[in-house]
């Protein structure tokens, strides 16, 4: 197997034998605590926490995490761990009085991963350690129990063979599904002892079949074995993945957790479950979670058996229930904040397996934040902190409009999962949905449908508007990893037979196939057929929000503004509390059916009388546009661009190839002669042959076609060759602004050049604008304040901002373009490259989405510092798609910039990132934001 090696710098040095490798807890004490996080993991401090705290937690020992990065560093572990483990091992099997997989009443362990974050399914678990031929046997005497006995031993070999030896879990499943099908059984709890023994010795037959050695018998070599396995595992894909998303650092490495098994599937007093002290969907006060009788944890989390409601628990076994929640109510308590914990009940008593802070959904995130605080658990000030900024999303996230559901269209209930709407077409595989949701502004809707999803749909659901699995409950794989997206997800939708290979559904008679529309309503768990339309968020929601914004908004310093180019959207923004506009993209007012004829007829002109007329019919309609942004924007500044794409844009594309391929059938021999002359240039086979050949490279071509990356003429380049466009806008802009002006609107336009990359292009524009402006005034009898400065958008800008500033009044970076003309990547073609390099892990996130601060940011922090040297009252912002990104807020926070300005549905986002920044820096907390 082959074992990653990281880069020796990041590795610690490797600590001498004082180092403490291995952390016991049981008996009611723990060596280690809830505080560090960072050597025994999340899971291993929260269980030395939990002991500590005297409650009932199987004992066990944590393997810190510096093991696993001198496991990545050298492919083994050292002698001292393995003394230390074996110490430890001692250590629990004296607690117990039971001996690791031998004796009459053989102890069974647990091998878990456990890293600094929480990483839901993402790394390796191992159960019923240290069975073998013997102890099975011994367990099944114990326990009077062999189905359960030989249960657990083939559970082990199952997990074992999947997840150290690596071997494909489908080998498994075949012969267990193969097994039941000759016993006719529909469940897996109808196949008795007899038939589970012959699952195993089929089972080690896989075993010595794909990994070339039997199955271990030596309880100690399986635990060691485990153990490597689990610290490997910290660099599988799907961890990778989960880190990268989450913006977690590769080099902290996994602890490993080995803990006494208890059972939950001795029989019907025995059970397992997960739950939260909070409904994680919205956030109400109520005891909440599922369990499965006679079952083992993996039953729950996998979701192939749909849970039962943990309020039937307490008609079940009262006194288990009720000694659950005190210890729930305590662990809040203890942590003021929202559990989310696991809990086993061995014959009627209770263990509580793990619990942390509870993933939940934006709405839960706000109500569970502000209560704390009226409940008096927590401070306002660390409430501001418990949302993530991205979950506020969800607030402005639309849901099914109800009039368009039609009751016959409802296929299915499952369960609500994650709350929101979401319609697309359907996709039966990530790779599928992946595939057919496309890319950036081309991107589609679509839902992905599975049976039951797992960590290696992360990319899938990443791209999907929305989830719907049939099996699985509210805190399956699915219901977890889209809540924390603020996806809309439906999970155990049972009746529906979803048909993965045939790529169909099956519900109520009908067959849906790939492509079909469905919409799913995540808050009530409906599924639609159709190509339902949505409304906007809840009112009452907006309530909540707007509370815990009062609460938060002081400590924020730094304004938030939108990118907004038409009236509607800017008055969007206002509601979502945008203090201004920060890019007004004039070209996207263009678009419309009446404009774009002008707009075409004035690039086709040829000359600049034919120029202006096209724009005389442009100007009434320009105006009318900058009117209703700037009453929207009632005393806020708007920011409105010059025209800025390349004119080709709006013009028809046209490919010589097709031409040439459309009309060869008329050709003369002349011409198909100098046409066989010109591809034979190119290298083609077999040119002579003009009919063969013109498709071969046509479609070569269309496979390797770049979209312009948008570096030609454009930006200020068209204001400076064709003056009169620049001209017509500031005549639009200023006309507009001087009458909403005599209306009582307060007025501040901000006149924005594009692509700037010297002061002299800058001057050139401004005085344009700058004349415009008193012709207007002196036309109308009128003035109004404004400002003339200009986006920075390539590093020879940030390079001579000092300059720039001297004729700029403000500067906005464009950091879409920035990123683009820093890296040279086009930003419509990176799509070819980025997937490889975020798997090679050459970079770590799309630096169009999230500000590259190391390369891109120093030119946004010296740009800033530079032309504030020459203007010290230079306004700064930015209005790249960066501006609602929450880490790239919180550094334009921290390098002094006035303003971001983001996608109206970003604003709540952009200002709860900046509160984050503003109050880390006041309340001078490490780090800001939480994970
Ligand atoms: C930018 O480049 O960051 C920008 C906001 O402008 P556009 O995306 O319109 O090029
Ligand atoms: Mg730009």
């Amino acid at each position: 197997m082959a074992t990653i090696t990281l880069p020796e710098a990041e590795v610690r040095e490797s600590k001498n034998s004082k180092t403490k490798y291995v952390y016991s807890f049981g008996g009611g004490k723990a060596d280690g605590h809830g505080k560090m996080k960072e050597d025994l993991g999340g899971k291993g401090a929260g269980l030395a926490e939990m002991t500590n705290a005297g409650l009932p937690v199987p004992p066990g020992f944590t393997i810190q995490t510096e093991a696993c990065r001198e496991y990545m560093k050298s492919g083994a572990t050292s002698k001292e761990v393995e003394r230390q483990m074996d110490e430890a091992l001692a250590k629990l099997e004296a607690l117990q009085g039971q001996k690791l997989g031998s004796g009459e009443n053989p102890l069974l362990v647990s091998v878990r991963s456990g890293a600094k974050f929480s990483m839901p399914g993402m790394m390796d678990t191992i159960l019923n350690l240290g069975l073998n031929d013997k102890s099975v046997e011994a367990l099944a005497k114990r326990t009077n129990n062999p189905r359960f006995a030989a249960d657990s031993y083939r559970r082990l070999i199952q997990m074992f063979g999947n997840v150290v030896l690596e071997i494909d879990k489908v080998e498994f499943e075949e012969v267990f599904d193969a097994k039941k099908k000759q016993r006719k059984a529909r469940l897996d709890t109808e196949l008795d002892a007899k038939a589970l023994k012959e699952v195993i010795e089929e089972y080690k037959k896989v075993v010595k079949k794909h990994a070339k050695r039997e199955f271990p018998q030596d309880p100690h070599e399986q635990l060691v074995m485990a153990r490597d396995a689990v610290f490997r595992s910290w660099q599988n894909e799907r961890a990778k993945t989960y880190r990268r998303l989450n913006n977690i650092d590769d080099m902290l490495g996994t602890a490993v957790n080995v803990q006494a098994m208890v059972f939950g599937n001795l029989g019907d007093t025995s059970g397992t479950g997960v739950g939260f002290t909070r409904n994680p969907s919205t956030g109400a006060k109520e005891f909440y979670g599922e369990f499965l009788l006679n079952a083992q944890g993996e039953d729950v989390v996998s979701g192939v058996r749909t849970p039962v409601e943990i309020g039937e628990l307490e008609k079940i076994m009262p006194d288990v229930f009720n000694q659950l929640r005190e210890i729930t109510t305590r662990l809040e308590k203890h942590y003021k904040d929202m559990q989310d914990f696991e809990f086993t009940i061995q014959d009627r008593k209770l263990y509580m397996l793990q619990t942390r802070n509870g993933k939940r959904a934006g709405l839960a995130a706000v109500r569970i934040a502000i209560e704390m605080v009226e409940e008096g658990l927590i401070t306002k000030e660390e409430a501001i902190f418990r949302p993530e900024p991205d979950q506020l999303v969800y607030f402005v996230v639309p849901r099914l409009d109800e009039k368009d559901v039609k009751i016959e269209n409802v296929l299915a209930k499952g369960l609500p999962a994650s709350p929101g709407g979401a319609v697309g077409q359907i996709a039966f595989t990530a790779e599928d949905a992946v595939k057919m949701a496309g890319h950036g502004s081309e991107k589609k809707p679509v839902i992905l449908v599975r049976a039951e999803t797992s960590p290696e749909d992360i990319e899938g659901m990443v791209s999907a508007a929305g989830i719907l699995t049939s099996r699985g409950g509210m805190t399956s794989h699915a219901a977890v990893v889209t809540r924390g997206m603020g996806k809309s997800c439906v999970a155990g939708a049972q009746e529906i037979d979803v048909d993965e290979k045939k790529r169909e559904i099956r519900v109520k008679g009908q067959v849906l196939r790939e492509g079909d529309w469905i919409a799913l309503d995540g808050s009530t768990g409906r599924v639609i057929k159709g190509q339902v339309k949505t409304v906007p968020p809840d009112p009452n929601d907006m309530k909540l929000l707007d509370k815990f914004m009062t609460w938060a908004e002081p400590y924020r310093t730094m304004k938030v503004r939108a990118n907004a180019d038409i009236p509607r959207d800017a008055l969007n923004a206002r509601k979502f509390g945008a203090e201004g506009i920060g890019l007004c993209r004039t070209e996207h007012m263009f678009f419309g059916e009446e404009k774009i004829s002008h707009m075409r007829a004035m690039i086709l002109a040829d000359t600049e009388d034919a120029r202006r007329a096209a724009l005389k019919k442009l100007l009434p309609m320009q105006r009318k546009d900058f009117d209703g942004v700037f009453r929207a924007m009632n005393g806020f500044p708007v920011t409105i661009r010059t025209l800025d794409p390349p004119l080709h844009e709006f013009l028809p594309p046209r490919e010589e190839l097709m031409v040439n391929l459309a009309t060869l059938q008329y050709m003369d021999a002349k011409q198909k002669k100098a046409l066989v002359a010109k591809y034979r240039d190119y290298g083609v086979k077999g040119a002579g042959d003009l009919k063969k050949v013109l498709p071969v490279l046509l479609k070569r071509v269309e496979q390797l076609h770049e979209v312009n990356p948008m570096l030609g003429h454009r930006g200020c380049r068209l204001g400076i060759t064709y003056p009169e466009i620049t001209e017509m806008q500031a005549r639009a802009i200023f006309e507009a602004a001087v009458a909403v002006a005599k209306d009582g609107v307060k007025v501040y336009p901000e006149v924005m050049i594009p692509l700037t990359a010297t002061v002299n292009e800058m001057a050139n524009q401004a005085a344009i604008v700058n004349r415009v402006a008193k012709e207007v005034f002196k036309e109308k009898g009128r003035t109004v304040e404004y400002m003339v400065g200009t986006m920075i958008e390539l590093p020879r800008a940030a390079l001579v901002a000092g300059e720039i500033a001297k004729e700029a009044e403000f500067f906005s970076f464009g950091t879409n373009d920035l990123t683009q003309t820093t890296w040279g990547f086009s930003r419509d073609d990176v799509n070819k490259i980025l997937p490889t390099y975020l798997k090679e892990g050459i970079i770590k996130q799309d630096p169009f989405a999230v500000l590259d601060q190391e390369g891109v940011g120093q030119l946004v922090k010296m740009a800033t510092e530079r032309g504030r040297k020459t203007r010290s009252d230079l306004k700064v912002g930015i209005c790249g798609e960066h501006g609602g990104e929450p880490s790239s807020v919180e550094f334009c926070h921290r390098v002094g910039l006035n303003y971001v300005s983001c996608s109206p549905f970003r604003v709540f986002t952009a200002r709860l990132a900046a509160v984050q920044a503003g109050a880390a820096d006041k309340l001078k907390i490490e780090g800001g934001r939480t994970k």
